[in-house]
């Protein structure tokens, strides 16, 4: 797919443009809700059957993504033209083969989908390479090791597996009586199986920011800064704008700028940065639609999905128009079983405000199984009625 003459075929049809989504949770149904109003053939991948964007695809596979052969045999299967990760759990090897022979186009690139898997890949890039302003960090693969960075480090800082995401198996250690539990949560809570943790100093920030950037055929978007607030490393509020200094935002637009350039390709990105005063520390960022980013369902004529769909297919994004202060709030289901949804008209009765229920299929544990998004007159107002229309929601957990 050249820039200047995209083509869209039919679905289901030998002229179809088709596009394997590698991870298929609630953002990736955004997305392919986006990709089908363009006419593009949809197939999604999860590790397991009745995930969200399987629902709205127009074929799905069970697989194991991090199996290269199994991997492999899916995109052989389906031929696709473009590959959009949603998730990082991918063997990322199959993506640079497939790359790298022609045979599709992996979103935003094959090496970014890998250096971004990998917190030490993307730190080390941030830090070492672009000599952005992180945190300061250590690597270390043991509980001695951990041990003796904590002391180089200082109290409080933070630990997370270099796989992982979410908050998955991430910790903060306030004494030297914290190292032992935050080691063994780390090692549990790591994908794939390493050992391997990255120790951060605790960043006192005043607020954190998404910064979404979307790279497309004609140069680079920069949305209006989305702040957020995290339980545990997971995301539960976000509201767009976080009102900032010109300069904090000038610095967030400068990292932002500079650390997808290095990644490269199109697409929407989210980058996640850390605000103290003027000062702006880079953090991570993910190479695809960020959750925070769901606020911009309520908050722009193009929301960040419709950003990307438009983005990896080589089409052009002329203007970006907010509709004003928007959050959104994810609603989380804790127990076993199958969430079944009261309140919705309770929920969607406030003006401007929408809900995203995501049909997972299963709750075991605690799970994000939707979403509201409201727009107002100011970000306060906003998430009230996000929030609002969130506690409206009754879920049970019913067994079949
Ligand atoms: P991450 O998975 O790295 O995005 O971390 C999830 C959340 O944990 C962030 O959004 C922050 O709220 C918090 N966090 C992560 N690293 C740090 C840090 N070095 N200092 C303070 N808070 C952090």
């Amino acid at each position: 797919m050249s820039d200047a003459s995209v083509r869209l075929g039919t679905p289901s049809t030998s002229t179809a443009t088709r596009a394997l989504l590698l991870g298929a949770g609630e953002l990736g149904k955004e997305v392919a809700i986006e990709l089908t109003r363009l006419g593009v053939e949809v197939i999604a991948v999860d590790r397991y059957a009745g995930a969200p964007a399987m629902q709205v695809a127009h074929r799905w596979h069970e697989v194991d993504m991090l199996n290269p052969a199994a991997l492999r045999a899916v995109i052989d299967a389906e031929r696709p033209h473009v590959i959009i990760p949603e998730i990082e759990a991918i063997a990322t090897s199959v993506l640079a083969e497939v790359e790298a022979a022609g045979e599709a186009r992996v979103v935003p690139t094959a090496r970014a989908t890998m250096l971004t898997m990998d917190r030490e890949g993307i730190r080390r890039l941030a830090a070492e390479d672009l000599g952005l302003p992180t945190s300061p960090y250590l690597f270390v693969e043991s509980r001695d090791a951990l041990g003796v960075a904590v002391e180089r480090l200082g109290y409080p800082c933070v630990v997370k597996p270099v796989m992982s995401s979410s908050g998955k198996g991430q910790s903060v250690i306030r004494t030297a009586e914290d190292v032992d539990a935050a080691w063994i949560a780390a090692v549990e809570g790591g994908r794939a199986g390493g050992t391997r943790v990255i120790v951060e100093g605790f960043v006192d920030f005043d607020y954190e920011i998404t910064q979404l950037t979307v790279r497309h055929r004609d140069g680079v978007s920069l949305l209006a800064p989305i702040g957020h607030t995290q339980v545990d490393g997971d995301y539960r509020e976000s509201w767009q704008p976080q009102a900032m200094s010109d300069a904090a935002r000038f610095r967030a637009q400068e990292i932002a700028e500079r650390v997808t350039e290095a990644l490269g390709g199109w697409g929407v990105f989210g980058v996640e940065l850390f605000v103290r005063g003027d000062e702006v520390l880079f953090s991570e960022v993910s190479p695809r639609p960020h959750d925070t980013g769901l606020v911009t369902l309520a908050s722009q004529d193009l929301s960040e999905f419709a950003l990307h769909a438009r983005a990896v297919l080589g089409l052009p994004i002329s203007s970006v128009s907010f509709l004003g202060p928007s959050a959104s709030c994810a609603v989380l289901a804790e127990g076993t079983g199958v969430p079944v949804f009261a309140g919705v008209g309770e929920a969607l009765a406030a003006p401007h405000t929408d809900v995203r229920l995501f049909g997972k299929p299963r709750v075991d544990g605690r799970r994000r199984v939707a979403v509201t998004v409201a727009r107002a007159g100011s970000t306060d107002e906003a998430r009230a009625r996000a929030r609002a229309a969130a506690a409206a929601l009754r879920i049970e957990l019913v067994e079949e």
